[in-house]
Formats: C-alpha cells, sequence, structure tokens
C-alpha cells in the first residue's frame, strides 16, 4: 500500500522487494517521542537524490519485520548521512535491531567546521551553510497517527532532501581547515557509542573528564 506526491512515496511496513537505492543515502526518522525504550520509530525516510523522492515506511506499532528496510540498512557499502546521527541510530538499534556502520553524521560535522558559532541545530545548518530555511512547525506532532498528513509527510521530506548538499559544504570547509580526519574519526566511533547507549550507558559522558576535588 503505497500514497504518494511528486516530493514522496509512502509505504506501510516495508520498502517493495524491486526498490532500489543509490550509494549515498540521507535518512531520517520519525519516533513518538524522545525516550526510545518507551516511544517507538514511527517512520523512516530515505532520499538518495537519485530519482528526486523521498522514499518513507511507515511502522505500524510492534511491526517492525521490514526486511528489506533492513537489508538496506545493513548493507555496509551505502553511505547514510543523518543530521545528529546518535538519535536515529539509537531507534533503528532497538526497533529493527541494526547498529548501523559507515555513517555520516552532520551535527558532528557543523561542530568540527564550523566552530565561529554556536548554532549547529538542522535549520541553523541549513540556513547558513546553503541559505536554504527548514520549517520544524511539524516537529511536534502525532507521528503514530495511522494516517499521516500531507503536512507531515511534506515535513518529513525536508529533513531528508537537503542533506547532501549539507555534507558537501561542510567537508569542502573542513577540508581547508584540515579537519576531516578528526570528523570521519568521530563518526567511525559512533557504532560503538550507540552500542552503549541501547545498554544503558546513553546518560553518561564517557569521554568527559573531571578534575577531583582534593
Ligand atoms: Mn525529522
Amino acid at each position: 500500500m503505497t500514497a504518494g506526491s511528486p516530493r514522496y512515496v509512502l509505504y506501510k511496513n516495508d520498502f517493495p522487494d524491486d526498490l532500489t537505492f543509490g550509494d549515498v543515502l540521507a535518512i531520517d526518522s520519525e519516533f513518538m517521542g524522545l525516550n526510545v525504550w518507551r516511544d517507538r520509530l514511527c517512520l523512516l525516510q530515505v532520499y538518495d537524490g537519485v530519482d528526486g523522492k523521498t522514499h518513507m515506511v511507515q511502522f505500524d506499532r510492534g511491526n517492525f519485520d521490514a526486511p528489506n528496510v533492513k537489508k538496506l540498512l545493513s548493507d555496509p557499502k551505502k553511505e547514510k548521512i543523518f543530521y545528529f546521527a546518535r538519535g536515529d541510530m539509537r531507534w533503528i538499534g532497538h526497533y529493527l535491531g541494526i547498529i548501523l556502520e559507515n555513517v555520516y553524521c552532520l551535527k558532528i560535522a557543523s561542530r568540527i567546521a564550523r566552530t565561529y558559532t554556536q548554532q549547529h541545530e538542522l535549520q541553523d545548518v541549513s540556513h547558513h551553510v546553503l541559505g536554504v530555511k527548514i520549517s520544524k512547525e511539524q516537529q511536534c506532532t502525532d507521528w503514530g497517527a495511522p494516517d499521516l498528513s500531507h503536512a507531515q509527510l511534506d515535513y518529513a521530506c525536508n529533513d531528508v532532501v537537503y542533506l547532501h548538499a549539507m555534507k558537501e559544504k561542510l567537508n569542502a570547509m573542513m577540508v581547508n581547515e584540515g579537519r576531516l580526519d578528526i570528523a570521519y574519526g568521530l563518526f567511525k566511533c559512533l557504532p560503538h557509542v550507540v552500542r552503549a547507549d541501547l545498554a544503558g550507558w546513553g546518560n553518561e559522558d564517557l569521554f568527559g573528564y573531571h578534575v577531583p576535588r582534593p
């Protein structure tokens, strides 16, 4: 069962068998809330920039078999671009059972590339790096609704369609400053960080160092 618009195609519970993707995927997901153990994964958006459409899977509660989604996400040859990868990777890890590899995080890239600012939200990066204003109007919306509205789905596209372009811009900035290796080294840690998050260390700053008081 699918629904669509010029910008997206919506599928229920899995991608169809014959759907193929390019090698660089921009991915985002929407959940019921911010607690991974309580708030289920509702929607997964994938945009590869090849056919110009965002392909989205809406999951019914408890229905996470999704063999085609899992096959795509566990392909280590596909690069996966996220804004705040650690968040989406937790939900994908918990609900789909896959700890993603070969991940690029735009939030980390922005913090490494744009040290002249504290503004690293998705809207900030898209606005200042690409000149694109992304609306966050539908952020607090019921993603668990059985019938998602066109406004919700159209908004969901905006969270993935600019990620390839943002990556290119931030990478050029990091190359210019000799910082690219730092960012890619941090991306490689992400699967390990997410494994620790899901095993219960998510709220601890394991890299922090606090000088003990005498
Ligand atoms: Mn989103």
